[in-house]
């Protein structure tokens, strides 16, 4: 049976459901179908404004940003959907906390759908470091349909992993 290493949380019921996608070679297609359109959120400066006005719009109290960027070395599984850090840095002798949004590059070419929701999930993170029930009640709150596109958006991270198709026709 294939591991699904981004679908581990969920039922077994879920994840056959995804396996015998694949096994169809289908799950490109489903996914293609579901979520069609793409975005023009493609530099630091535009997702910078699109994080402030998600920020604007649901977390006014929360602390301020400093740096949002695209990070093309971020493991979205290792960084658990998302790196978020305060950075410490020394600023004339004294140590200031720096808040950055990073968000991985493959989200430039995902669905709006899946941008939203990895932003709203590190916006959720000034508030809750952790991934408790108070973080998910502030995702859901951001973004009602939360749930079911964290888990849409670990289906198509499994998807962008499969191994090319071998085109058996093209075999001798
Ligand atoms: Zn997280």
């Amino acid at each position: 049976m294939v591991p699904l290493k981004y679908l581990q949380a969920y039922p077994a019921t879920l994840q056959d459901k995804v396996r015998a996608l694949i096994a169809q070679e289908r799950l490109g297609e489903h996914l293609a179908r579901r979520y069609p359109a793409r975005h023009d959120v493609q530099s630091d400066k535009a997702l910078y404004a699109y994080v402030a006005a998600l920020k604007q719009q649901h977390l006014r109290n929360a602390p301020g940003i400093d740096k949002v960027l695209y990070d093309a070395r971020l493991d979205v599984l290792r960084n658990a959907l998302g790196l978020h850090t305060a950075v410490s840095r020394v600023q004339g002798g004294r140590l200031k906390a720096k808040k950055e949004i990073r968000v991985a590059s493959l989200f430039k070419a995902a669905a709006p759908e899946f941008l939203q929701m990895i932003v709203v999930h590190e916006l959720a993170h000034l508030k809750e470091m952790d991934h408790n029930k108070a973080f998910y009640q502030l995702c859901t709150h951001m973004l009602p349909d939360y749930h079911q596109l964290e888990f849409d958006l670990r289906v198509y991270l499994t998807w962008r992993e499969l191994p090319p198709t071998i085109n058996v026709n093209q075999r001798e």
